[in-house]
């Protein structure tokens, strides 16, 4: 692949961060940009993440972030013909003391305000919802 001598934008690392600056910048309109990475596309960090979207953070823009990351990543296939295998199934988060779950709680109203639908499930309510703690085998939902 030939290198171009001048460019506008040169990103360098071609993890998730890169990647997404590359995509906003020509979404933007700024399309002569270069993005270089020194082995092969998100073969760092972001070749290890577990991939999840997780909502609620710590902040308010972040949990916003978050929300358009989501949103973003629910178009992609469509936009870009690439099949990303992402599905918004929501997600559980488990207490096993009464000390946690007062912390899970505060993220949870923090969430509410933050416009997350976030929820408090009994025992029962979670088997309802995720049939592997009721031991049966897993859906893939
Ligand atoms: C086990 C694990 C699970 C995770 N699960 C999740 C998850 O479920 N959800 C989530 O949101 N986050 C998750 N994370 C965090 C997430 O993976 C990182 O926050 C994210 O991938 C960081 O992306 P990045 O682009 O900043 O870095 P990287 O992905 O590391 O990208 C940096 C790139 O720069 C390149 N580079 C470095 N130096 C140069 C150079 N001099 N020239 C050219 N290229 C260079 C590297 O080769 C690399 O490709 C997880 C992390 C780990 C370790």
């Amino acid at each position: 692949m030939t290198i171009p001598s001048k460019t506008d934008v040169v990103i360098i690392g071609g993890g998730i961060a890169g990647c997404s600056i590359a995509y906003h910048l020509v979404k933007l309109g700024i399309s002569d940009v270069v993005l270089c990475e020194r082995k092969q596309l998100t073969c760092g960090t972001t070749w290890h993440a577990a991939g999840l979207v997780t909502q609620l953070r710590a902040t308010q823009r972040m949990t916003e972030l978050a929300q358009y990351t989501g949103e973003l990543f629910g178009k992609l296939e469509a936009e870009t013909g690439q099949a990303t295998g992402f599905r918004r199934n929501g997600s559980l988060r488990l207490a096993k003391t009464p000390a946690r779950y007062e912390e899970l709680a505060r993220g949870a109203s923090m969430g509410r305000n933050f416009g997350l639908p976030v929820e408090p499930l009994t025992p029962d309510q979670i088997k309802e919802r995720w049939s592997a703690a009721s031991g049966s085998p897993m859906t893939g939902r």
